[in-house]
């Protein structure tokens, strides 16, 4: 199967399946805004930081006689995310790989998807590949981020011993209460 140069943002779904055809690339994550904004404060994706996506065509025959346009889609990132047990980033591989099949308007696309449970799009002559992507990768974030191991103790631990760098929260409680104690008049 050869892979065509196309622009990702304006793919013509039918003839891509129409000829079978595969449009692939790489491009910068940070270029995903959306997906960026759910990275960790301190380790956004740089400029090297690439997704790897790839769309395959294909025109389904159906038992009807018809035929029915699909996407095969599949993307690759990896995204530090904010681990939730620590804080702290934590690297996580994102993995997309599904399916679409796409039809002629909004109506055809309603009504299909109150009967099956396939992911339905409508058909464009200009399809932006790169926005599905992002999407398919918001999707694949995992609900609670967090490190197998954290590399850190935790926030909430007691501080090991000699260590005075944090504020110990109960003691900085107890001054706050002592500044808002009404002074003796
Ligand atoms: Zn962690």
């Amino acid at each position: 199967m050869e892979t065509e140069n196309t622009d990702p943002k304006s793919v013509d779904i039918a003839a891509l399946a129409r000829r079978g055809g595969c449009v692939s690339g790489s491009a910068s994550l940070a270029e995903l805004v959306r997906l960026s904004e759910e990275a960790h404060p301190e380790a956004k994706p740089g400029a090297d930081d690439l997704y790897r996506w790839r769309a395959t065509g294909e025109n389904r025959a159906t038992r009807a006689g018809g035929s029915e346009t699909w996407l095969h889609l599949e993307a690759d990132a990896c995204l530090s995310l904010v681990c939730q047990r620590c804080l702290k980033a934590v690297e996580t591989a994102l993995r997309v790989e599904r399916s679409f099949r796409f039809v002629a308007d909004e109506q055809q696309a309603q009504a299909i998807d109150a009967e099956i449970e396939e992911d339905v799009l409508v058909l464009s002559r200009s399809f932006d590949v790169t926005e599905l992507v992002e999407d398919e990768c918001l999707l694949a974030l995992p609900l609670v981020p967090r490190h197998d191991v954290c590399p850190q103790p935790l926030a909430v631990a007691p501080d090991p011993v000699g260590s005075e760098d944090r504020p110990n929260p109960f003691r900085v409680l107890g001054e706050l209460k002592l500044r808002h104690k009404p002074s003796p008049n």
